[in-house]
């Protein structure tokens, strides 16, 4: 359940600065340049997508945005913080994005469509004299707009900005949970300390996620957790990440961003975004790895957040004392208080019991759970 309709994400008038140049280019690719595979996914303002290079025969996940939706939700800043961002990230537990670019083919295709209709509608009125001809006026708008909504909107996915994104063969960290049913502790400790280890990477950015969950904790082909889906990210105002300055005003009572059933309870009371939540989001990402459920879960968003506000939470009889007490650390009602928020709080996170034996300059390198 996406929450985030009603809120502004911050993006603002995210624009390309002059000193500012993009890592990952603007590529004149069309989507005829790719063979096009699975669909790994939809997401609320897009379709991510298999699809091989046919010249290099690289591997990508195009993320294919829905321009059409994201104009009419007014989501463009969304969609432009997004792509500024992850072309600043660099951290191997972070997926990378390689290049951009503007399906030309799509636009040039179906627009001869649009001059053949523009021309027999023409030919048609002709026999009007000039001065009647403003009546048609209303009726060729809405032809217009019927034109473009109909007929265009099939391929309306395949008009905008779309990016290509490093190919996260293995999916979703969701999908693993689901399939075991819950994970062992030792699996549950590899992927959270690869996930707290990409987050100590963003927090010193100065850069909170705002929606971690296991559906954006994306598994490699051999099993390494990168992080997805930043468009629902928000610079901090001190960030080490190139936003215009106009770029991140997004702090407006009510604001919800990110997921019903891991949103912390302070962004419920309409708290200003910090690092806290994040963490609160891990906590309930942990739980989630070790019980098989999220734990606030119940029939609706209303009654999941009674529960979020409350602090309702019980853990089952087999969970370790460490991860208890890491989760219920990651969940205190208090943002400052979970390890992690603090300026020295990723060093006191990582020496929790919960993660002892963790080598944390190796995460990498280690074998990873095999993937159900
Ligand atoms: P949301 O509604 O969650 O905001 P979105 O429109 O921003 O979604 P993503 O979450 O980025 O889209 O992607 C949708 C789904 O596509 C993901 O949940 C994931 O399953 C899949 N996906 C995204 N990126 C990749 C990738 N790099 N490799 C493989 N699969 C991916």
């Amino acid at each position: 359940i996406q929450g985030n309709s009603s809120s502004s994400n911050g993006g603002g008038n995210v624009q390309r600065s002059k000193s500012f140049a993009f890592r990952a280019p603007q590529e004149n690719y069309t989507i005829q340049d790719f063979e096009l595979g699975k669909i790994y996914g939809v997401g609320s303002y897009s379709k991510v997508v298999r699809a091989k290079k046919k010249d290099t025969g690289t591997v990508y996940a195009l993320k294919i945005m829905d321009k059409k939706f994201i104009t009419k939700e007014n989501k463009t800043a969304y969609v432009k913080l997004e792509r500024i961002v992850l072309d600043q990230l660099d951290h191997p537990g972070i997926v990378r994005l390689y290049f951009t670019f503007q399906d030309s083919f799509s636009l040039c295709k179906y627009s001869w469509m649009y001059v053949i209709f523009t021309l027999a509608y023409g030919l048609t009125y002709s026999s009007l004299i000039p001065s009647q001809l403003f009546l048609l006026l209303p009726s060729f708008a809405k032809l217009v707009y019927i034109y473009f909504d109909i007929i265009f909107f099939p391929f309306s996915f395949y008009i905008g900005e779309d990016m290509a994104l490093e190919s996260c063969e293995g999916g979703e960290l969701f999908d693993q949970i689901t399939r075991k049913g819950r994970l062992s502790e030792d699996e549950a400790r590899f992927y959270a300390a690869e996930v707290v280890d990409a987050l100590e990477y963003i927090h010193n950015l100065g850069v909170i996620h705002r929606d971690i969950k296991p559906e954006n904790l994306l598994l490699t082909a051999e099993g390494h957790i990168k992080i997805a889906d930043f468009g629902s990210v928000k610079p901090m105002q001190d960030s080490q990440i190139t936003v215009l300055p106009n770029a991140a005003s997004d702090d407006k009572a009510c604001t919800f961003v990110g997921t019903a059933a891991y949103v912390p309870p302070e962004v419920l009371n309409s708290s200003p975004a910090t690092f806290g939540n994040d963490l609160w989001a891990l906590g309930c990402t942990l739980y989630q790895m070790l019980s098989g459920t999220s734990p606030f879960k119940d029939a609706s968003e209303w009654l999941i957040f009674q529960r979020i506000i409350a602090r309702d939470l019980r853990f089952p009889d087999y969970f370790s004392d460490e991860a208890r007490d890491l989760i219920d650390r990651l969940l205190d009602l208090d943002p400052s208080r979970r390890p992690g928020a603090a300026p020295d709080g990723y060093a006191i996170l990582k020496r929790h019991p919960f993660f002892k034996g963790v080598d944390w300059d190796n995460l990498r390198a280690q074998i990873p759970p095999k993937l159900a």
